[in-house]
């Protein structure tokens, strides 16, 4: 859906002066790859999230995918997965040739139903690939005993959820290997960019080699081009190493996340304060064993609405100056899955009337009550035009 400038944008990061002197000293310290800034990155974000391990790699996408491959995932496999995500969780299981077997979502929490995903477990599965949706870290400690009980790796895509804790532990650490992600919207950005976490070295190793095109593992952490083995390839690798800019970025992002959490904080409460008695909506639900690291702020209209009125309650919000957008379409409808695995609406109930009424309405650091008020004012005009029509 296209639309024009909104005044009240969905998303805008957060920089600082701190962001803007750790990138120029990047750039002013005439190595602009494979250098300290990542090191330091990788160091402060694990020290962060509690794991032994932390590759930075260009994008989240790019994490998922050298996770597959370090756990030797590919075709004849089959993952279970969520179909409500964003679309690059499961793209991510075709890259390597698997298949993406889907589990519906329970509707408060909106991650998978654990139960189901159980079931779904066959002679061919070869991990589970949960997704803490909207940064909600419910059922990761049940994923994670499944897993265990049926001996295979849970991949934690923690794209949307770095800060988030379940039962006083942190979202990333769940599975074997975990990843983040850090484009614009998230909770920390390096402009492009997304880390692996992990405590198993030999997935952090293979991971390391593989984001610089499979060389050595004892080059493949930095060590520049003086080394006789630069143009030695152990493996099929890539050029997924995110930049020294990049990670400066990150590294001034990951010093102040205790800020950054808690001022999102404060604007997920601002929205629940004020539309908390509106009885068109659902409000996300937090259960009292997790801690929330808000990504975007999705509201879902009553089962009485449908797909066309959400969209127009949508383009209405737009029309107001107000961002919004209808996160997420489901995976399993999008055009390829279905061409390719024969996907049809009605396969996943949950996830697809909930796909059909979510607005994400703005979300983001330096949001003021005043805004989050207009938002939540323009809000119920929309929804009150829209009842009108009925
Ligand atoms: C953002 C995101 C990713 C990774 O996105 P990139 O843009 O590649 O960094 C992966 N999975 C989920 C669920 C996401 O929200």
């Amino acid at each position: 859906m296209s639309h024009a400038h909104a005044e009240i944008p969905l998303s805008r990061p957060d920089i600082t002066q701190m962001e803007e002197d750790l990138v120029l000293q990047a750039l002013r310290s005439g190595r602009l790859s494979i250098g300290p800034m990542v090191e330091q990155f990788e160091h402060e974000l694990a020290a962060k999230v509690g794991t032994r391990h932390a590759v930075a790699v260009n994008s989240g996408t790019s994490g998922l995918h050298l996770i597959m491959r370090a756990l030797n995932i590919g075709p004849g496999d089959e993952v279970i997965t969520t179909p409500f995500s964003f679309v690059a969780s499961s793209n991510a299981i075709l890259f390597v040739g698997a298949t993406p077997v889907f589990v519906d979502i329970c509707p408060k929490t909106l991650n998978m139903d654990p139960a189901q995903v159980e079931k779904k477990i066959g002679p061919r599965t070869k991990a589970i690939l949960a997704v803490e949706t909207f940064g909600n870290p419910a059922y990761m400690d049940q994923y994670a005993q499944i897993a265990a009980k049926y001996e295979i790796p849970l991949i934690e895509d923690s794209c949307e959820a770095l800060g988030a804790m379940h039962k006083g532990r942190n979202a990333g650490t769940f599975g074997r290997v975990g990843v983040f992600g850090f484009y614009p919207n998230k909770q920390i950005t390096t402009g492009e960019g997304g880390m692996i976490v992990t405590d198993d070295a030999r997935v952090a190793e293979l991971c390391r080699s593989m984001r610089n095109q499979g060389r050595p593992l004892g080059h493949a952490m930095g060590g520049g081009t003086a080394s006789g083995s630069w143009l030695k390839h152990e493996r099929l690798g890539y050029n997924y190493r995110m930049s020294e800019i990049n990670a400066a970025l990150g590294l001034a992002q990951i010093r102040r996340l205790d800020e950054i959490l808690r001022k999102r904080t404060e604007v997920a409460e601002f929205y629940i304060e004020r539309l908390a008695g509106n009885k068109h909506l659902t409000l996300p639900t937090i259960d009292a064993a997790s801690v929330m690291s808000w990504f975007i702020f999705v509201v879902r209209l009553s089962t009485s609405y449908t797909a066309v009125e959400r969209d127009r309650i949508i383009k209405g919000l737009r029309n107001h100056e107000v961002g919004a957008g209808d996160y997420f379409p489901c995976i399993h409808l999008q055009p390829f899955y279905r061409e390719q695995f024969g996907f049809e609406p009605g396969m996943f109930p949950i996830a697809e009337s909930v796909s059909h009424r979510t607005i994400a309405i703005p979300f983001y650091n330096s949001l003021t009550r005043r805004e989050t008020d207009l938002v939540a004012q323009t809000l119920d005009v929309m929804l009150s035009r829209e009842n009108l029509m009925r």
